[in-house]
């Protein structure tokens, strides 16, 4: 694990939706980071983990982060000064492309997007990408995925009926009910019941494909 701490400036604050932030942090000149891979901040108490949604070759650092309710380190985050320097580990994690002959599915659920974001930047093309989100407003990045992926659904499985060219449901759903039959590599990045859920569809009707993880909570 690379325990290397390292300091960065905070240089800007975005709204991305109502209850999510992007972070761009001045980065140090050695480090380097492929995409996929994350970032752990560390305060005098705490420490979180956050994928980097920017390309390697970029000269800052960007995250994306959900403000859960009265989360410790996400508040924290949603206050800090501009100017204001982080300290953080990294690069850590191994949820990063491994090239084959079958296709990409790339399922993420809200911030879980990230991690694809960075793949998509850093130029992967062709993936099909499903997102799962409450409501359109949590569709993070979308006009970068509908560039970069040969196929991109926005899953909406909250009340409000979704707009034209997007599915109503969770992506399990769209998974059962629209994803062709095949060997896939399938990378998986969001909430602990959505890894969970998706990983027994594939074990039931994409047999032979690999799964690759990534648990934010
Ligand atoms: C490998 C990995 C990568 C991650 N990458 C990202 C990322 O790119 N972007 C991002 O926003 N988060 C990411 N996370 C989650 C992040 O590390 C924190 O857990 C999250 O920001 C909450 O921290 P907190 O201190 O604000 O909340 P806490 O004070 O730790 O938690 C407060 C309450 O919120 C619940 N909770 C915790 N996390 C979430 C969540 N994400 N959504 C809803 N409820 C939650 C907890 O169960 C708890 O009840 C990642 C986590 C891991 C393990």
């Amino acid at each position: 694990m690379n325990q290397q701490i390292y300091s960065g400036k905070l240089l800007q604050r975005s709204h991305l939706s109502a209850d999510t932030i992007e972070l761009a942090i001045s980065r140090p000149r050695q480090f380097t980071f492929q995409p996929g891979q994350r970032i752990r901040l560390l305060d005098r108490f705490q420490e979180r983990d956050y994928s980097l949604v920017n390309a390697p070759a970029d000269r800052s650092l960007r995250l994306c982060i959900r403000l859960v309710p009265k989360g410790r380190f996400s508040t924290k985050l949603r206050a800090a000064a501009i100017g204001s320097c982080f300290e953080f580990t990294g690069p850590h994690g191994h949820f990063v492309l491994r090239p084959s002959g079958r296709p990409a599915v790339f399922v993420a659920t809200g911030t879980g997007a990230a991690p694809f974001a960075s793949m998509a930047r850093a130029g992967e093309r062709g993936f099909t990408m499903l997102h799962g989100v409450r409501s359109a407003e949590g569709l993070l990045y979308s006009d970068l995925f509908r560039t970069a992926a040969g196929a991109y659904v926005a899953c909406i499985s909250g009340k409000t009926s979704p707009a034209a060219r997007m599915f109503g449901g969770r992506v399990t759903a769209y998974m059962e009910q629209k994803l062709a039959p095949g060997v896939y590599d399938f990378y998986l990045c969001g909430r602990s019941d959505m890894v969970r859920d998706v990983i027994w569809l594939i074990d039931e009707r994409f047999p032979n494909s690999r799964v690759y993880t990534e648990i934010f909570f």
